[in-house]
């Protein structure tokens, strides 16, 4: 193999799911519904594979229709005025958006921050652009980032910084304030914040979810990128968008129309209806999720295993640390074949820097029926 991929090894929600299968065991590792995608979008779906004209090539950019869903929905939610036409690219998940947003603003040599624990693909990506990714973590057990370590991780070479709020996967929605320390902070030193906010409509209790794009003076040195894979329970679809100022969204979309030109055109009409769903959608959705987190809240009371209530996104970091004193892996292992319950050891989640700070954690995610996850009570009180 070239250089370049000669240290990714297989991912771990390959890893999880094939241990998970292999015990029989309830899967709370990879972030991915045991449960189906709302038919009615099912069913635009079903109607745009019957039209007769959309399965051939999308407009590599997108289709009109789901651009303008994507500026709409930004408009309805955050006051954004987006461009469809200049302002928005739709990719194949948000995955591809933030490769071609890495691909199309970062010049060999850069430096991206990337705040930790961080979603798996942004290293790799990072390294596939021969750019350098400088570390700043959250500190457990609040996840909250040192002010004077995020300071310190700005130089004359730093370029980007990935922010992921609601973060996957400690659960932060990190606040006015703490986005603000980010917002000054990049704009005196000149950078660009690639925002991946794919968890943005997953936020619980009185939660809100601020863009940065919002904050003065960001939305010129703010790409977002986010997709239809969490809110519309679709991560099979794979459809997600770019957008922000036509400057840097036609930068992304330069290196999108190489890397897979134009994404699935059906599932785009699809997506589109879906953004458009009214307020109540958006808030059933809500409410189904909040309840999915007091399922597992209620799975773990008196386990013994400690977390922090999360803010945002369907996951919880928990400290198995009061449990055992073994890894994180290990202590997956264990759970999986004597408990029967998967969840994600965070190595993946973490530099060889900072791994440490994770060292007691495992993540468990609770995208699943309320029947997976009462089931998911029962196995885990024979932890007591
Ligand atoms: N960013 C974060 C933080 C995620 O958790 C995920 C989903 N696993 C993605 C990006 C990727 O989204 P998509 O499935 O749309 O590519
Ligand atoms: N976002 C999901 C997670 O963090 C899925 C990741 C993946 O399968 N690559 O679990």
């Amino acid at each position: 193999s070239a250089h370049r991929v000669e240290t990714f090894g297989t991912t771990i929600f390959t890893e999880i799911n094939a241990l998970a299968q292999e015990h029989q065991a309830l899967n709370l590792g990879q972030g991915k519904p045991d449960f189906d995608t709302p038919p009615a979008i099912l069913a635009v779906f079903a109607q745009a594979l019957q039209a007769g004209n959309l399965n051939q090539y999308a407009p590599g950019p997108g289709t009109v229709s789901l651009r303008q869903a994507v500026a709409d929905h930004a408009a309805r939610f955050y006051q954004l005025s987006i461009d469809p036409a200049r302002g928005v690219i739709v990719t194949s998940g948000a995955t591809e958006g933030i490769f071609a947003a890495i691909l199309g603003l970062v010049d060999p040599g850069d430096e991206v921050i990337v705040i930790e624990p961080f979603y798996d693909s942004y290293v790799p990506n990072i390294l596939m652009a021969n750019a350098t990714p400088v570390f700043v973590p959250l500190h457990p057990p609040t996840w909250t980032f040192d002010p004077a370590e995020l300071r310190a991780a700005f130089s004359s070479r730093t370029r980007l910084l990935i922010l992921n709020t609601p973060h996957n996967p400690t659960g932060r929605v990190f606040s006015p304030q703490e986005l603000s320390l980010i917002a000054d902070l990049c704009q005196e030193h000149d950078v660009i914040v690639l925002a991946d906010e794919v968890y943005e409509h997953l936020t619980f209790g009185q939660t809100r979810y601020t863009p940065i794009a919002t904050l003065p003076g960001m939305f010129e040195r703010t790409i977002t990128v986010s997709s239809a894979g969490k809110v519309f329970s679709a991560t099979g679809w794979k459809i997600g968008w770019v957008y922000g100022p036509p400057d840097l969204v036609d930068a992304a979309g330069r290196a999108h129309q190489f890397i897979t030109f134009a994404v699935h055109h059906p599932t785009q009409e699809a997506v589109a209806y879906a953004l458009n769903q009214p307020d109540s959608f958006y808030q059933e959705f809500k409410a189904m999720y909040e309840r999915k987190l007091d399922l597992l809240s209620a799975a773990l009371e008196g386990t013994g295993l400690q977390y922090q209530r999360p803010e945002g996104t369907y996951f919880i970091m928990a400290d198995f640390s009061a449990l055992s004193n073994q890894t994180p892996m290990e202590f997956t292992r264990h759970l999986i074949s004597k408990i029967g319950v998967a969840c994600i050891p965070p190595e993946t989640f973490y530099s060889a820097q900072h791994a440490h700070i994770g060292a007691k954690y495992v993540r468990f995610s609770f995208c699943k029926h309320d029947e997976t996850l009462l089931q998911v009570k029962e196995r885990l009180s024979q932890l007591q």
